[in-house]
């Protein structure tokens, strides 16, 4: 039987604007595809809008033209559809939902959260690598926390219905934002920092207090993060098995980061071979009801829970 999956982060969208992916005709090396999701029983997959800071084009150009795409992909594939909590999924769809990944895009003339909130986001991270105006970044340069416009933009989001992603941010941001009050707060794509040393990891106290709050982190497959050059499943899982024994099963998930890193696990490549997380998942020690909490129903009841959903 295959297990159902969720997975919280991808950066598909990125490479279709850019020419490099296809979601149905993959180009070489693309690891979210739809045959991929189906193949590897992806039920729900969300789509970061990360804007390049290598292109020409503005950060507010690029995540609007990620969103068009998003827009034509719920178009043209009918298995796919925005998530939300109202609906039962039925066999052979996926659900989907979109992260603003960096607030650059909002800082620009024009932009606004609800934009982005209408086009299907239903997260917010304040940065990507580099320090902004809204918050210091984990692998930025000052390790500041948030600014009184990160805080508004964070109540905004609040305000909306959004969940506030911490990956990427800063420690002292992730404080700031867990020190606010009634914001829903989850790592889409974040390892344990107490498996392997690394800025973008979280401490276990960081862990058990989104855990507290209701939130989840989702183990990402990045080697850089993972501690060794060429990880496997069993580098994943041993992530996974240290978040549940210091947040609990229920704050565990998976936030893949495929299409965003150079390369996947050796025996998890693209997103058609999740299944074979399982034995992994098995080898730690997971029961097969907490192994389909770790790979879905985590994640999914989380998204479900923000108290607004955008339908259609
Ligand atoms: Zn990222």
């Amino acid at each position: 039987m295959a297990y159902p999956v969720a997975d919280a982060h991808c950066d598909l969208l990125s490479k279709i604007i850019t020419d490099q992916a296809d979601f149905s005709s993959p180009h070489p090396g693309q690891m979210v595809s739809r045959d991929g999701l189906k193949t590897g029983g992806v039920c729900l997959q969300v789509f970061a809008l990360w804007h390049d800071p290598r292109l020409e084009s503005s950060p507010l150009v690029q995540c609007r033209s990620m969103a068009a795409e998003y827009r034509r992909l719920l178009a043209d594939y009918p298995e796919l559809r925005r998530v939300s909590a109202g609906h039962e999924p039925k066999a052979g769809e996926v659900e989907t939902a979109l992260v603003l990944e960096g607030g650059e895009a909002l800082l620009e003339k024009g932009a606004s959260l609800l934009e982005f909130w209408e086009a299907g986001v239903l997260a917010l991270s304040l940065t990507w690598n580099m320090d902004n105006p809204l918050a210091g970044a984990a692998e930025g340069r000052t390790g500041n926390g948030l600014t009184a416009l990160g805080k508004q933009m964070v109540l905004e989001a609040k305000h909306l219905g959004m969940a506030i992603d911490v990956s990427h941010l800063s420690d002292k941001g992730i404080c700031d934002i867990l020190d606010m009050r009634d914001v829903p707060v989850f790592a889409s794509h974040s390892n344990c920092r107490s498996i392997f040393n690394c800025r973008r990891s979280l401490p276990d106290e960081t862990i058990r207090r989104i855990s507290d709050r209701g939130g989840v982190v989702g183990v990402n497959f990045f080697h850089e993060h993972l501690g060794t050059p060429f990880p496997s499943t069993k580098e994943a899982a041993a992530q996974l098995r240290h978040l549940a024994d210091v947040g609990g099963i229920t704050c565990c998930a998976i936030g893949s980061d495929f299409d965003g890193i150079p390369y996947g696990l050796s025996d998890l490549q693209t997103s058609g071979e999740f299944q074979r997380l399982v034995p992994a998942l098995k080898n730690v020690g997971f029961s097969e009801d907490e192994i389909e909490m770790v790979l879905y129903k985590n994640l999914r009841g989380f998204l479900c829970g923000l108290s607004v959903n955008p339908t259609g």
